[in-house]
């Protein structure tokens, strides 16, 4: 495995975020790789008026980025109470007008792609090709929700009880203002994507993304201001998501959080007290199954992809690999090799196969994981060790045979670049581990009989299911419905499902000449006599 060295951060219209070196003993912002007042102009939208800040550090080589003011309870009042006033006016404007703007923000962040990069490799610290992923996707998103949400929510006729004199129509109608909680991991998508089909709906969004990865956010929403969305109708809170996750909640027609299963289910729980709606996109212990008729090499290219993109802290990352007994070794010598020939460094350059973790925390997790499967016997094929040379938080990419159950990583989502190899003998042995567990996010397959291969899908309980991909081919597809079975999540991003999450459903019906009552001198027995024959008419007709 090679390192390259840092690069430098290009930054707004492609000019330097970072102006050149600073005398450390003459200038306090010599430590700060972000000219302070460029960070300025990305914080200002922080709802904020506590006083008090949180230092953000880069991951890339631990220097501080920026300082975040930190949002109190009253702030996040304030960014309701903002966002419900620009909600009641945007709720008015035409869908073309609401479709104009969102394209706009598409071109905007294809436009603005090397400054957007710049902020999420210095934030999150992964490699630039894996921050272009999130760029690409919330473009794609963008341009999704512009062009299909005035056909998911047009409003539609249906069958009424009685043909001709009952009128039914079915709209929807925006939830009001929505609370967006992110994680870290995918700065930019996590934090814009699932908003912007919220807009589209008519709805306001209060956004709390992660601490770590504040300007990532920010710099998107600059981005949504500058394409011409009004500012209010999307509000950003900061703070730890223990203290400001209430007040929003309290607050919120509707949540929409990404993160872990442990805070999901907090949530779930909130919400379900106040009866409001939420969607849950959570963690997962994924599978990738090489089957005996797959492409090796393919396969092999493949399951690098789907275990080390951003150091494998991705939601959809595979963490066990089950490999058909003929191809096993085969299987396991060229994964080996590609994992082995990875490029890693903590840099902006494009040439970096894999970046840091984000954090100690992180790190500390992958050690933890790596370290009990090993003291209990698990073998090491590739990495297994942390390379602080590259980076505080750098861990290798690692490949482990022989994990038991009794193993933290056996179960665990580690989220981080971990991932077990299993052997199997016939196919419904591996789907049954496949589906073993509390999980159910995301499953991939490899094989050369496409057929077989989406007849196994079926059989296997995850939301999404990629053949020949990690992840890529359902989550870069954004007409297609995201998110997780059982402990996985509730609900889905994406596709129509994506957007009408957002609405009410609402039936309007209305009545004409024949009434619900009797009429024209009949009794209540011979009105049901009658209604009664109608019903078996329509029966015969074959009308639902
Ligand atoms: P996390 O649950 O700790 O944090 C996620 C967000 O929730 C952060 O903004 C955090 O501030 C906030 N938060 C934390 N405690 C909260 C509380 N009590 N109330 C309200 N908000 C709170 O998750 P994490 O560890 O930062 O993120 C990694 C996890 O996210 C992994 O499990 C990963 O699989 C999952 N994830 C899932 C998806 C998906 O689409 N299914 C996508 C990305 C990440």
């Amino acid at each position: 495995m090679s390192a390259s060295n840092p690069g430098h951060p290009e930054g707004v219209g492609g000019g330097p975020l970072v102006d050149g070196p600073h005398d450390p003993e003459h200038d306090p912002r010599a430590s700060y790789v972000l000219e302070p007042e460029y960070v300025a102009t990305l914080t200002e939208r922080v709802t904020a008026t506590s006083g008090t800040t949180v230092p953000l550090i880069s991951p890339l080589d631990g220097a501080p980025l920026a300082n975040i003011p930190q949002s109190s309870t009253d702030d996040v009042a304030e960014a309701y109470r903002r966002a419900r006033i620009a909600q009641a006016a945007w709720a008015k404007t035409p869908m073309e007008q609401r479709a104009a703007v969102m394209l706009r923000l598409h071109d905007l962040l294809l436009e603005r792609m090397p400054e957007l990069l710049d902020i999420i490799t210095l934030e999150n610290g992964k490699a630039r090709k894996h921050a272009y992923d999130e760029v690409a996707h919330t473009a794609l998103t963008a341009r999704y929700y512009a062009r299909m949400s005035g056909k998911h929510l047009a409003s539609e006729r249906r069958h009424g009880v009685f043909p001709v004199f009952t009128r039914i129509d079915i709209n929807h109608v925006p939830k009001g203002v929505v609370g967006i909680i992110s994680p870290w991991n995918y700065p930019l998508t996590m934090a814009l994507s699932d908003g912007l089909p919220a807009l589209m709906a008519g709805n306001a969004v209060v956004a709390k993304p992660d601490a770590q990865t504040m300007l990532t956010a920010l710099m998107g929403v600059k981005l949504m201001d500058e394409a011409g969305f009004p500012r209010d109708l999307w509000q950003v809170v900061a703070g730890p998501g223990r203290e400001l996750g209430s007040p929003m909640i309290e607050r919120s027609d509707y949540i929409c959080f990404t993160g872990s299963t442990a805070t999901g289910k907090l949530i779930a729980k909130q919400c379900a007290e106040r009866l409001i709606g939420c969607s849950l996109e959570l963690g997962g212990k994924n599978p990738l199954l090489v089957l005996r008729d797959a492409d090796i090499e393919k396969a092999a290219e493949g399951a690098v992809r789907a275990s080390f993109s951003n150091a494998g802290q991705l939601c959809v990352s595979a963490e066990r690999i089950f490999v058909a007994d003929q191809v096993y070794d085969r299987f396991v010598e060229r994964f080996v090799a590609r994992t082995k020939a990875m490029t890693l460094g903590a840099t902006l350059d494009w040439e970096v196969d894999m970046g840091p973790l984000i954090s100690g925390e992180q790190l500390a997790t992958v050690t933890a994981h790596v370290d009990d499967a090993v003291a209990k016997g698990a073998r090491v094929l590739a990495g297994g060790a942390a390379r602080p040379e590259l980076a505080p938080y750098f861990y290798e990419p690692t490949i482990l045979e022989g994990v038991s159950p009794e193993m933290t990583c056996f179960g665990h989502e580690t989220f981080g670049p971990v991932v077990s190899l299993y052997r199997f003998h016939d196919e419904s042995d591996a789907i049954a581990r496949a589906n073993d567990g509390e999980y159910g996010l995301n499953a991939a397959i490899f094989s050369q009989d496409g057929a077989r291969a989406r007849a196994i899908a079926r059989q296997i309980k995850c939301g999404t299911v990629n053949i020949n991909e990690g992840f890529g081919a359902t989550f870069g597809s954004v007409a297609a419905p995201m998110g997780g079975m059982r402990e996985s999540g509730m609900g889905r991003r994406q596709g129509a499902e994506g957007i009408h999450r957002y609405t009410e459903t609402q039936s309007v019906g209305t009545q004409r000449v024949l009434k619900m009552t009797p009429q024209l001198g009949l009794n209540a027995e011979r009105h049901a006599k009658l209604q009664t024959l109608g019903l078996k008419v329509l029966n015969k007709l074959g009308r639902a």
